[in-house]
């Protein structure tokens, strides 16, 4: 088995050079979650399961952080009472 390479030996653009927060990934959306205020219990599971940290709870209300969000529809499979509807992008 070969031994792996460090990270001194990996090729020029292997490691990304920015902050995370400096590629703004909601462009790859094709679609978007929309939360419904009316039905929304405020029981944050979107907040937890969200794989880019962009669900945004104020204390009052849960949004979307579309900057960042990426639409894999986590937040809307996980939601127990289904306030969060995917919508086309577009
Ligand atoms: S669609 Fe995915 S990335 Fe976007 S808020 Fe929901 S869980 Fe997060
Ligand atoms: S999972 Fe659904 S009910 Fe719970 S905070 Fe998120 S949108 Fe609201």
């Amino acid at each position: 088995m070969s031994e792996l390479k460090g990270w001194r030996e990996l090729p020029i653009g292997a490691i990304p050079f920015k902050l995370s927060t400096e590629f703004k990934t909601g462009d790859w959306r094709t679609f978007k979650p929309v939360i419904k205020q009316d039905k929304c219990v405020k029981c944050l599971l979107c907040w937890i399961y969200c794989p880019d940290m962009s669900i945004v709870w104020d204390g009052e209300k849960v949004t979307v952080n579309y900057d960042y969000c990426k639409g894999c529809g986590i937040c809307a499979h996980e939601c127990p009472v289904k306030a969060i509807e995917m919508v086309k992008e577009g």
